[in-house]
């Protein structure tokens, strides 16, 4: 896992600017000098300007937050470089990886190339990338990827576990229990299935298929959604913390004076995120606070560098997915309406199907969407998506 300071972007922009491709130094035992250069060579064959930047970025790196997409961002906002990015996607699985692609301008059919090279080289990092950039140069990833799918729904390999493409249903069922109170049958199965669960409700979203739904017992439902709250808090505790022991370390240079806006916003989301976790609070404020430490996260960075900061909407089907990338169209509370939403997301209701992994909480016995409950500032903005100034929303009597 790496963090990426001010320097190491400095080093990885300049590298991508001279020949495409740069690797982490705890990377290198994975990815050779030889393989560099041969990845550099695939590059400057592309069609189109294409960058290759490796790092398993860790979760509390104070530039990216852990997100992939983020330092894509990151590089082409100080290089304006526009293209093809090429990113080490995050690790649930230690002994496999999976990559990741972010275009600018925007393209959101890209996604199937590097799910296809994941399942092909699951354990190759090198001969995934140059598999990726081979079906980035062709038509053939799309055919691919649909195959895989028909292949996993047909032999019920998907477990998200081989292959890098999630079985259909699964996870969306996961989200659509009813009752509760059965008692836990088996302690290592719930595990089992929660640790499936979790997994599968990271990746990225597939059309459901019909009839092939497998359906979770609905204590398991309750028990993971238990599991997902602890989480969730667990991270916004973490989160607030590093974002004041960030804000206190932070040289703020008076030189940058353009800096002194998003300094003060960074403040004030640290201040009200503490203030709602040392409270009683609920778990739709835990995900607030966790935005709020988030974006906090955002402002400060904003803050050192110099810049000033506006937020920027989350996806609204889900305030932690990565930032919204486009806005679609939903039928929210029964009137179309246009949301923000993240890649996943977008490409989920571009298939007319749902995204499969929307917020949602438990009212009475039953899990419903956020948007649905009347949760107050959280709800009313979207978590921010539908208001961007989703703290002045909640400051406001
Ligand atoms: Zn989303």
């Amino acid at each position: 896992m790496s963090r990426i300071d001010e320097p190491t972007l400095a080093d990885l922009e300049a590298e991508l600017g001279r020949d495409g491709v740069w690797v982490a130094p705890a990377l290198r035992e994975v990815v050779t000098a030889r393989d560099e250069a041969r990845i550099e060579e695939a590059v400057a064959d592309q069609p189109t300007p294409t960058y290759v930047a490796l790092v398993e970025l860790s979760y509390d790196d104070p530039l990216t937050g852990g997100r992939p997409e983020e330092l894509a961002f990151l590089v082409r906002d100080d290089t304006g470089r526009e293209g093809t990015y090429l990113l080490l996607g995050p690790r649930y699985d230690q002994s496999t990886y999976e990559l990741q692609v972010q275009a600018f301008p925007d393209e959101y059919d890209l996604y199937p190339a590097p799910a296809v090279a994941a399942a092909e080289l699951p354990q190759d990092l090198p001969g995934q990338v140059l598999r990726t950039l081979e079906l980035l140069r062709t038509e053939e990833a799309d055919t691919l990827y649909d195959e895989l799918r028909e292949q996993e729904a047909s032999d019920g390999s998907g477990d998200g576990t081989g292959t890098g493409v999630p079985a259909p249903g699964a996870a969306e069922d996961a989200g659509s229990g009813t009752d509760v109170g059965v008692v836990l049958a088996g302690v290592g199965l719930v595990l089992a299935l929660l640790a499936a669960v979790l997994l599968l409700r990271r990746r990225r979203p597939v059309p459901r298929a019909r009839g092939t739904a497998f359906v979770l017992p609905d204590t398991v439902v309750r028990t993971v959604r238990e599991a997902e709250d602890r989480r969730h808090e667990a991270l916004a505790e973490e989160a607030v913390l590093a974002l004041g022991e960030a804000i206190d370390a932070a040289d703020l240079d008076p030189r940058r004076a353009g800096g002194l806006a998003a300094w003060q916003a960074a403040l004030d989301h640290y201040d009200v995120a503490s203030r709602i976790l040392h409270r009683r609070h609920s778990a739709a404020d835990v995900v607030g606070a966790l935005v709020l430490a988030r974006r906090g996260r955002e402002a400060l960075t904003a803050a050192v560098r110099g810049r000033d900061w506006q937020p920027t909407p989350s996806c609204y089907f889900h305030p932690l997915h990565g930032g919204a990338r486009s806005r679609v169209r939903w039928d929210h509370l029964d009137t179309w309406v246009d949301v923000p939403a993240c890649r996943d997301c977008e490409v989920a209701v571009a298939r007319d199907v749902e995204p499969r992994d929307v917020l949602d909480f438990v009212e009475g016995d039953r899990p419903a969407h956020y948007f649905r409950l009347d949760l107050g500032a959280w709800s009313r903005t979207g978590y921010g998506s539908l208001d961007t100034d989703l703290l002045g929303a909640l400051l406001r009597p």
